[in-house]
């Protein structure tokens, strides 16, 4: 059992050592992707926040104990009751913490199946989001991440299990890599020459007109801010493969700015799929990330 939960996961592999650094966000959300061993590496993910021994690895301390046992104060969990999360469940929350705080003391709810959730159930829990007290840190675990509310996702860290977003070597010879690696470097280097020369990025008609070209270019976006994480974090993997664009990259973006990229070229791939203004697009990916 335990060798499935070492497995690799580059995002996790991020979240522990920002966590080790005392830098927590104050909302996740889990995409579980079909991984059984979701749940498994969630709850070990809790320990790490709430254990008092977080530098020892702890798993089985008394507190670690009682998050297993789902007895310990500090820790609630919230999942369907019968097909859906309930507002009321939800409102139970917030009152059951806000009887109680020690300060500086982290308190965590996860919520399970959190696209299982009805409209008012969902506006009680983005109040709740989005009014966050420092020590309180929101976990949400989905399996039908395209069910959840953008609200919501919009104001989470988002983390996908078993990324597929590896680039492989076809990935890497397509003719767009290379220009995508440049415009990621080119932002590093100078955001503003970049704004004021957008069209040689993206200027080409082609790239318009062409949704699945989009989202072949958003994979490859997606792909190299991975390759970047794992540079900086000095995490192997067999695809990737180490050139001076992606090293200088990696030592001028901070881990939180290249999460924070991925979660929102995640969401931008998402929004092409339904309808996009594409002179907007361009500005807005240039602006955000
Ligand atoms: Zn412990």
């Amino acid at each position: 059992m335990n060798s499935t939960i070492e497995k690799r996961n580059v995002t996790f592999d991020i979240l522990f050592n920002e966590i080790a650094n005392g830098r927590v966000s104050h909302a996740y959300l889990i995409d579980e992707n079909n991984n059984s061993d979701a749940y498994k590496l969630v709850i070990k993910f809790i320990k790490e926040i709430l254990c008092n021994n977080r530098e020892k690895k702890c798993t089985n301390c008394s507190i670690c104990q009682r998050i297993d046992d789902n007895n310990y104060p500090e820790f609630r969990i919230i999942e369907p009751d019968g097909m859906y999360i309930k507002k009321q469940q939800l409102v139970e929350l917030q009152q059951y913490f806000s009887r109680f705080a020690v300060e500086g003391k982290k308190r965590v709810y996860l919520i399970k199946d959190c696209d299982m959730m009805r409209p008012e159930a969902a506006n009680s829990l983005l109040k709740f989001l989005e009014e966050p007290e420092n020590d309180i840190v929101a976990i949400l675990m989905t399996n039908n991440f395209n069910n959840v509310l953008p609200t919501i996702v919009s104001r989470c860290q988002y983390v996908k299990f078993n990324g597929e977003f590896n680039l492989d070597d076809n990935n890497k010879n397509n003719e767009y890599y290379e220009m995508m690696l440049s415009f990621i470097y080119d932002l590093a280097i100078d955001k503003r020459m970049v704004i004021l020369n957008k069209k040689n990025y993206f200027g080409n008609n082609d790239i318009l007109k062409n949704r699945d070209l989009l989202l072949n270019l958003m994979d490859l976006l997606i792909g190299i801010f991975y390759d970047i994480l794992k540079i900086k974090n000095n995490i192997n993997s067999n695809s990737l493969i180490i050139n001076d664009k992606l090293l200088k990259i990696s030592d001028i973006f901070e881990n939180n700015r290249i999460l924070n990229d991925i979660n929102y070229l995640i969401l931008l791939k998402d929004s092409i799929k339904f309808n996009v203004n594409v002179a907007l697009f361009f500005d807005d990916l240039i602006l955000n990330i």
